[in-house]
């Protein structure tokens, strides 16, 4: 049986359709069924679509792209309430986020006293879609939101009793594949097409040992990229492995998948080498280096003093990524680093990352730590002026320059494991061929 669900979005005058849709999180199959079936919202701050999304059956009328607001009363004016959808995001309190989903009869201290509701809410993570169903004069009737361990976590408040539950969900997975062109800035431009951010980052990292995509790609260069999506009742739940991806810039195509041997997993090249680093060079996803290595003015502005590191700038909280496999040598506090890892590599190399804000749950001295693994998060603890993160590279004790010292390569495959990449690269790189030139609306080119 076909379950409609009543799906709302606030629209303004100035809303795109696509826009509005988007926030809606319709699978891409959805917005297709949608748009080919001529379907719409009415003006209206409320639109009927099917959930589980076979073909979405509604009043039809002309797809347009403004829309203006117009109340429109659907069904019984006294019971009716709506599922409002919004994310939360960095700095958010319950409060803000509850006014946001059009909740304003609350006692949100009283929720957020509950024992349940708050370790609930403690597992909502910035950028985390929530959904709510508020009546019509802005009671709380329930809420919903996707943990990051893929659990329902539910809030409902009946009769004024709270009750919470969780459950494990079942997702699909989806294949997608999506290109664009450059036009200013990679992470802008890709999220623009539709990119998750945590793709993005994948595909800066695959790159990371032969071109700086963050950085290198100028305006034309093109950026194509298969991944992995789940979906829960169609709601796009969150992005999964970037499988492949391909960067053309100043007319060579760089190439990479992702090959799980078992033993080894990571980024290769379509002939099998891997495109990994034994050590990267930047710690972060998408930074700025604010302070260079070597020496550099005192806060005084008076006297040249020696900066064994690199200063790079990005806002409180971003992650911080091992720049190699390695073990934990310290993490804990120290004068004038405030907040610290230490990383001890193979091969007597040692990295440092300062003036975190928090460490990870895999920070601790002893433990094993993989590249890319988050280790902490950008703070400006210690003797730090403003957020940033001071990173060190030292090989057999003594200070190097991360950005231009040589490093250590990653290993190859044996040569059965690298003919095994080449028969998945012909048929990934086939997909996003495909991908690339049909007209299919999931595809933003
Ligand atoms: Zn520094």
């Amino acid at each position: 049986m076909q379950k409609n669900r009543l799906l709302t979005v606030a629209l303004d005058a100035s809303d795109s359709l696509v826009a509005a849709i988007d926030r809606l999180s319709l699978s891409p199959r959805q917005k297709l069924a949608g748009a080919v079936a001529g379907v719409f919202l009415t003006a209206v701050v409320g639109a009927l679509a099917t959930v589980d999304g076979s073909s979405a059956s509604v009043n039809a009328h002309a797809v347009v792209e403004k829309l203006a607001v117009e109340p429109v009363v659907l069904g019984d004016p006294t019971d009716a309430s709506f599922w409002y959808q919004e994310s939360f995001n960095r700095g958010d309190t319950f409060g803000t986020l509850l006014a946001r989903l059009q909740v304003s009869n609350i006692d949100a201290a009283r929720v957020v006293g509950n024992a349940g509701v708050s370790r609930l809410l403690r597992k909502l993570r910035p950028g985390t879609s929530v959904r709510a169903e508020v009546s019509r004069v802005g009671e709380l009737q329930q809420m919903e939101f996707i943990t990051a361990d893929d659990r329902l976590a539910r809030i409902v408040l009946a009769d004024g009793k709270l009750s919470t539950s969780e459950k494990a969900l079942q997702l699909t997975r989806e294949v997608v594949a999506r290109s664009t062109v450059v036009r200013s800035r990679l992470l802008a431009d890709v999220q623009g097409a539709g990119v998750p951010a945590t793709v993005a980052q994948q595909i800066s990292q695959a790159f990371s040992g032969s071109i700086d995509v963050s950085s290198t790609l100028v305006r034309g260069d093109r950026v194509a990229a298969l991944y992995e999506v789940f979906y829960f009742e169609g709601q796009l739940v969150r992005a999964g492995r970037l499988l492949a991806a391909e960067v053309s810039h100043a007319g060579q195509t760089h190439r990479a998948l992702w090959f799980d041997g078992g033993n080894v997993r990571g980024y290769y090249n379509p002939q099998g080498q891997s495109m990994q680093v034994g050590l990267r060079r930047v710690p972060l996803d998408f930074a700025r280096v604010n302070s260079g290595y070597g020496s550099r003015l005192d806060a005084s502005g008076q006297q040249w003093v020696a900066h064994k590191g690199i200063d790079f700038g990005a806002p409180i909280g971003t992650p911080v990524r091992a720049t190699g496999d390695g073990v934990v040598d310290f993490a804990g506090w120290q004068n004038g680093y405030g907040n610290v890892v230490v990383i001890r590599h193979p091969g007597d190399y040692t990295t440092l990352y300062a003036h975190l804000s928090q460490f990870s749950s895999g920070s601790r001295t002893g433990l094993r730590i993989g590249q890319g693994d988050t280790i902490g998060f950008v703070g400006q603890t210690g003797w730090a002026t403003g957020p940033h993160l001071h990173y060190e590279l030292r090989h057999h004790g003594a200070y190097m320059n991360p950005l231009s010292a040589a490093l250590p390569s990653g290993l190859d495959l044996p040569a059965r494991q690298q003919a095994q990449v080449q028969v998945q690269a012909k048929a990934l790189f086939a997909q996003l061929d495909a991908a690339r030139q049909s007209t299919a609306v999931a595809l933003v080119d």
